[in-house]
């Protein structure tokens, strides 16, 4: 089972891409995480992606293509993976769908959670995130048993710095302008199927699990 995981920054796309790692047992697979990992440990691609990142605007597909390459071929990835955070432009999404056509295989979904623009700058400055496994957090929807914690590793929660509301605006418009035409890239494909993603976290995943049910 190969899923995409389309939305909004902000719209829940991790929240309900670790349901589906959890339930359907494939990895999640989340190119911003795998930023934060560098950027938290100093390498070469986290200094040069924080650049981009801090300003809200995309890291060149030239540097995420490849990390997201190498990450699927990995052996945990056989029986598939959810892709939080990517493609995030058309010419990602060609080459993953390139990489796919030559070894006869293709994405199953492409999930869009909808999310208005309005809802998402409160999403955002609520958000509290794990940096050392990942997980996300809601100060007020969805919050950890004990404030600051992690409920899964234990490890300190952070407001991430792309997080602030001056950052979020420049994010959503990098977003329609260059994230949102997938959406016609992936209906054209018969793959796209759109969830409302205002609901409780729970209410989303439910319909994610209709539509993915028979691929289970
Ligand atoms: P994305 O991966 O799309 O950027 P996240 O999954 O990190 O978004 O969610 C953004 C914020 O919204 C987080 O603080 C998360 O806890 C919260 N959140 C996620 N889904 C919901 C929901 N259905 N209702 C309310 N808050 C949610
Ligand atoms: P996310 O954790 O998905 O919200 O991503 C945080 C930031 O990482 C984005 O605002 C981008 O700067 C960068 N990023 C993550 N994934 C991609 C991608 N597929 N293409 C370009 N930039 C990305």
């Amino acid at each position: 089972m190969k899923i995409i995981m389309l939305g909004a920054p902000g719209a829940g796309k991790g929240t309900q891409a670790k349901m589906i790692a959890d339930k359907y047992g494939v990895p999640h697979i989340s190119t911003g995480d795998i930023f934060r990992a560098n950027i938290k440990n100093g390498t070469q691609l986290g200094i040069e992606a924080k650049k981009y990142m801090d300003q809200g605007m995309l890291v060149p597909d030239e540097l995420t293509v490849k990390i997201l390459l190498d990450r699927v071929s990995k052996d945990d990835c056989s029986r598939g993976y959810v892709l939080d955070g990517f493609p995030r432009t058309i010419p990602q999404a060609e080459v993953l769908e390139n990489a796919l056509n030559k070894i006869h295989d293709q994405i199953d979904y492409a999930i869009d959670v909808d999310v208005p623009d309005e809802n998402i700058i409160n999403r955002m400055s609520g958000r509290r995130a794990c940096l050392s496994c990942g997980a996300t957090y809601h100060v007020v929807h969805v919050p950890p048993k004990a404030e600051g914690i992690c409920d899964r590793c234990g490890n300190e929660l952070i407001l991430r710095d792309d997080d602030k509301a001056e950052t979020v605006k420049k994010r959503l418009v990098v977003y329609h302008e260059q994230t949102q035409p997938l959406i016609d890239f992936y209906t054209k494909r018969e793959i796209l199927r759109t969830v409302n993603g205002t609901v409780d976290m729970n209410v989303v995943f439910e319909e994610i699990v209709k539509i993915l049910g028979e691929k289970a």
